[in-house]
């Protein structure tokens, strides 16, 4: 397991509320939401970036999605959410711990990707 703060995290030196937990991953609030519902889907396994996951990880990779539908309904905002992954320092990357974003619960505007 990674050695970021998700790493500690997920093993409980730092704690943490997880919202959702299983066998796979964990979410939780980030610390510095960007909307009233700023949640991240972490899995157990420390993949750095999105490109270092593998073949290997084809199932884990779905389970965040299908975990993170789970995860923006409980939090109510199946209707209008974002799922953002962040690879590599210059897309805006500052954990080296694969994570998902779910963003939702304020307006976005129309057409754009991101914002
Ligand atoms: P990235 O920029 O790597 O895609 O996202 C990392 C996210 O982790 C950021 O949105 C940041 O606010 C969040 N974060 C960083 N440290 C902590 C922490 O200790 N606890 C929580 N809950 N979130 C964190």
């Amino acid at each position: 397991m990674s050695d970021t703060i998700f790493g500690k995290i997920i093993r409980g030196e730092i704690p943490s509320d997880f919202l959702y937990e299983d066998e796979h991953c964990i979410a939780i609030n980030d610390i510095n939401p960007q909307a009233p519902v700023h949640v991240l889907v972490i899995p157990k396994r420390g993949i750095p970036r999105l490109v270092d996951s593998g073949a290997d990880d084809k199932e884990l990779l779905g389970h965040l999605m299908l975990v993170a539908g789970k995860v923006a309904e409980q939090q109510g905002v199946a209707d209008a959410f974002r799922l953002i992954v962040n690879n590599g320092a210059n897309a805006g990357q500052t954990v080296f711990h694969l994570h998902l974003h779910i963003i939702g619960g304020r307006p976005f505007a129309e057409g754009r990707m991101a914002g």
